[in-house]
């Protein structure tokens, strides 16, 4: 596993565990639309309005970019690299792990569906968590990867663009079989290309293979919104890694935060045409200012950090996992270890509860 990482146990747990400890990785993100990308619940895009910075408390609106939008698109991936690794990894597990672990598998491969039947012995359904109704078989497991909406930087109304378009036929035109012209237009908003969400993404209490198949799993995500196929292109890039004893702050604090930084540059380089946090932002002047807003508000929490990566030594990290995750032979290891930590997590949750099978209490 990671060599790049010093005091590994302070910041992992060597097991899942059954109670909630203090212990937390935060993954900072800067996600950045590269496509033309709809991010909304019904007809029209989230926004929101709220304060402009915390220095400057005037209110706009910005997009919000639902959490369920995107862990969606990153549990998916994650259940890919499972599905692809499953059956390499049936044929290496020992009898007794292959007892607790046979609801995530079917004849050695991956049998677990998205909000379909939890197998709730599978990575996903232990790291996301899942709630099932029905009294025998009900369960829930609590989610360990805490996400939160996420604000748009630059305001809603700089970063959309309305489009209209024609409802096509099946046949691709605008005419029916009999001949008949449809007449449904419509017109959706859109959020632009390069536009910027800060967003958190913590893991309660995570293990290190649980850490990396997270981190995978953002970093290997390109698409999320309405149409995952036709454009919702977007790029996660790391900003920061935390690991503390408690909660850092909240995503939407971190974009005003970063707003205060945009603005004091575009001040101290007398930039007045920057006056209203324009679209397109530029990419560098984000990063940086994403930087040092983390340094600027980790320093007012009142929780201990264990260890900020941030710079060279991020990079570093970045590199290291990078190679363990696009390394056939090693991803497939660290899958095999996930799944023999659920196996032991189950193990442990039965033998927490002598009285009723699988009901044991968290
Ligand atoms: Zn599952």
């Amino acid at each position: 596993m990671l060599t790049n990482l010093e005091n590994k146990e302070k910041i992992f747990h060597s097991y899942i565990p059954l109670y909630p400890n203090g212990k937390y990785a935060h993954i900072l993100l800067i996600r950045e639309t590269n496509s033309y990308t709809i991010f909304r619940t019904d007809r029209d895009l989230n926004t929101a309005k709220v304060g402009k910075s915390l220095k400057d408390d005037t209110p706009i609106t910005r997009l919000v970019w639902f959490k369920r939008k995107q862990v969606a698109p990153e549990r998916i991936t994650g259940r890919g690299v499972l599905r692809e690794n499953a059956p390499i990894i049936w044929e290496k597990l020992s009898e007794e792990h292959k007892k607790e672990l046979e609801h995530a598998f079917s004849e050695g491969n991956y049998n677990c569906e998205y909000n379909e039947i939890n197998c709730q012995a599978c990575p996903d359904c232990i790291y996301y968590g899942y709630a099932i109704g029905g009294a025998e078989e009900g369960g829930s497991e609590k989610s360990k990867v805490f996400v939160d909406s996420a604000f748009s930087i630059t305001s809603f109304e700089d970063s959309h663009e309305e489009f209209s378009f024609n409802a096509l036929f099946e046949y691709g035109t605008m005419t029916d079989p009999s001949g008949k012209t449809r007449e449904s237009f419509g017109a959706e908003d859109h959020v632009v290309p390069e536009v910027f969400f800060p967003s958190i993404v913590t893991i309660k209490d995570p293990t290190e293979p649980e850490f990396l198949y997270i981190l995978n799993n953002i970093l290997r995500t390109k698409r999320y919104g309405a149409e995952t196929t036709r454009g919702g292109s977007v790029e996660n890039h790391v900003v920061g890694i935390v690991f503390s004893d408690g909660e850092i702050f909240s995503n939407l604090k971190f974009t005003k935060a970063i707003t205060d930084q945009l603005m004091g540059e575009y001040e101290e380089n007398n930039q007045p045409e920057h006056k209203e946090l324009k679209h397109p932002l530029r990419y560098k002047e984000v990063i940086e200012a994403s930087q040092s807003a983390i340094e600027d508000l980790i320093t007012s929490e009142s929780i201990r950090i264990i260890k900020k990566l941030s710079g060279n030594e991020l990079e570093d990290l970045l590199h290291e996992v990078i190679s363990y995750t696009s390394s056939e032979e090693k991803l497939s290891s660290l899958i095999e270890k996930a799944f023999v930590d659920v196996a032991q997590y189950r193990k442990l949750i039965k033998e927490s509860a002598p009285t009723k099978k699988g009901k044991g209490k968290k």
